[in-house]
């Protein structure tokens, strides 16, 4: 039985992952703060003698004897991340080098859940692992991507320095059930706002692109990243390659919820990205063959059910 510690654990993805973890018989530790996320997620856990929540802020050191650490504490969704965009980079940072300092004690393999928000608003399209991206040092969205770019120039640095077993994921665009009802992100916005009824608010024209990922491609994704050879530390892109822009994406929903909603168009944020789409050939190639297997109209139409349900609680 492996012992391992989840950060971020109570978050939408953080989770599916304990979920995961547990029904493959692992002992798991979920350390949260809860500033994006909330018990609720997690409540089905909590009677199970293999589980355990700690309330805690990665910020501040945290000690315990794992075999494997998933780092995914900080907010990511845009509205999250800029509402206290010190304490963002911080979690990023320091969270970073709290954990990593704990992977070197106690000689864990640590996985860093990086982002596609390193490639900030790419001019290369779609995005390889080589190409180091185009990001505004001092944006609104630079609390976290610049966070999240420190923490893998740490990670790297770790692995070189004190050879510590690390392993990198840059994480595109996901979606499905758990995400937070405020969560603030498009494709849970446009959800609850069909189901509601109320205006689709698209930002902007509505013609940037992002590609989504259902969240169980990328957990099997995380599982097998873990269980590569010491030597392959990543970073390797893990997202769905299929694109869409955001009008596409919110007449699907229309159809798919059969709502009522209007499209509304609101102003665009400043920085967001104008187009977003993974080259997966690194994650084909080295996570055994792994590739998305669940489709934008299929994975929505999970999460759909999901946010009905929840909405009706
Ligand atoms: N967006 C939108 N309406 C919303 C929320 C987001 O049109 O209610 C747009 C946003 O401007 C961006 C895209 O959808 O272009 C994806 O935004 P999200 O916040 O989900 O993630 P991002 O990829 O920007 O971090």
């Amino acid at each position: 039985m492996k012992r391992i510690l989840v950060t971020g654990g109570a978050g939408f993805i953080g989770s599916h992952l304990c979920k995961r973890l547990l029904n493959e018989g692992n002992m798991v530790i979920c350390l949260d703060n809860l500033f994006s996320s909330s018990k609720d997620k997690i409540i089905p856990f909590l009677d199970n003698p293999y589980f355990e929540f700690v309330r805690h802020d990665v910020t501040f050191p945290y000690f315990a004897e794992v075999d494997e650490i998933y780092n995914l504490a900080c907010p990511a969704s845009p509205v999250n991340y800029q509402y206290d965009a010190i304490q963002t980079i911080k979690t990023s940072v320091m969270g970073a080098i709290n954990m990593l300092g704990l992977a070197k004690r106690v000689d864990a393999k640590i996985l860093q859940a990086s982002t596609s928000e390193v490639y900030g608003d790419p001019e290369i399209h779609p995005q390889t692992e080589e190409y180091w991206g185009h990001v505004n040092p001092i944006g609104i969205r630079s609390c976290y991507d610049e966070g999240k770019r420190c923490a893998e120039s740490l990670f790297i640095n770790y692995h070189q320095q004190n050879s510590v077993k690390i392993k990198i994921i840059r994480i595109f665009n996901t979606y499905g059930p758990n995400m937070e009802l405020n969560d603030g992100r498009v494709v849970s916005n446009f959800i609850i706002q069909a189901l509601k009824n109320e205006d689709i608010t698209i930002y902007g024209n509505g013609l940037q692109s992002r590609s989504f990922q259902y969240v169980d491609d990328l957990i099997e994704a995380m599982i097998r990243m873990m269980k590569t050879g010491d030597d392959f530390t990543g970073p390797v892109n893990v997202g769905n390659p299929i694109e869409f822009t955001m009008l596409e994406l919110a007449k699907i929903v229309l159809e798919l919820t059969g709502s009522k909603s209007k499209i509304v168009n609101l102003p665009l944020p400043t920085d967001d990205p104008t187009q977003r789409q993974p080259n997966i050939e690194l994650a084909k190639r080295e996570l055994n063959n792994w590739e998305p297997t669940v489709q934008l109209k299929e994975g929505l139409q999970k999460t759909i059910e999901y946010f009905d349900q929840t909405l009706k609680k």
